[in-house]
Parts: structure tokens; C-alpha cells; sequence
């Protein structure tokens, strides 16, 4: 494939994930966790089972880890919503990844480009 055709279908690619990225209408970062925790209340029921179910959602805000408990009507929800952010960082790294090989492409271009402008005068010609 030559140059210029890798080019375009780079900003096809590009293009194409863009459009992926920004049709994501909601998102979250955190992650969706399911602890049992025991109360340790001698006299509770978990006292011998594994514990009470706690559905949490946790996160890192400014360096710190935050948690947050989610209603279980929210389950879904939240697993969608953070499922979503994963997504949208997984193809702004490939955006970014792509700009990569653009910025590669394009030397290679300028440097065809260059030599062909030389080549059609003789003074220009390096031998
Ligand atoms: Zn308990």
C-alpha cells in the first residue's frame, strides 16, 4: 500500500473510532465490587456465613480512593456506565496510538515529496 493510501485509511480508521467515542452519551470511572463483610455482631446471622453482601462502586479521585455504595437498582446501571469509560479510554488510547503512526506516515510522505520537487531539477539533485 503506498504511502498516501495508508494515510487514508488511518484517517478512516481515526475517523471511525471518533465517531465510537463520542456516541458514548454516559460514563464513569470505577470500578463495581461485590464485598461480604461481617458486622461483627456476635449475635447476627452473618457471625457464621460469609458476611452481608455490599455492592460498592470505587474509584481514584486527585490520588485518593473513593468508594460509594450503589443501590441494587442501579446494578446494571453502573456496570453499564463504567463500562463505558473503560471503553472511551480504551479508544482514546487507539486515537492516540493512530496519531502515532499519522505523524510517521507523514515524514515519510514529506520525504517522497522533497525528493521528487529535487528530482526535477537537475541543480537540486544531490549526488
Ligand atoms: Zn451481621
Amino acid at each position: 500500500m503506498s504511502t498516501l493510501n495508508q494515510i487514508e485509511e488511518l484517517e478512516k480508521q481515526r475517523a471511525r473510532i471518533l465517531k465510537q467515542i463520542l456516541s458514548i452519551g454516559l460514563m464513569l470511572p470505577g470500578t463495581y465490587k461485590e464485598v461480604y463483610c461481617k458486622c461483627g455482631k456476635p449475635n447476627c446471622w452473618c457471625y457464621e456465613k460469609q458476611g452481608h453482601l455490599f455492592r460498592r462502586i470505587t474509584w481514584s479521585e486527585n490520588g485518593r480512593s473513593r468508594t460509594k455504595a450503589i443501590p441494587e437498582d442501579d446494578i446494571s446501571w453502573i456496570k453499564e456506565i463504567t463500562g463505558n469509560y473503560r471503553e472511551f479510554q480504551k479508544k482514546r488510547r487507539q486515537i492516540k496510538e493512530l496519531e502515532g503512526v499519522l505523524k510517521d506516515l507523514l515524514g515519510k510522505h514529506a520525504g517522497a515529496v522533497i525528493e521528487k520537487s529535487r528530482q526535477l531539477r537537475d541543480y537540486l539533485c544531490q549526488k
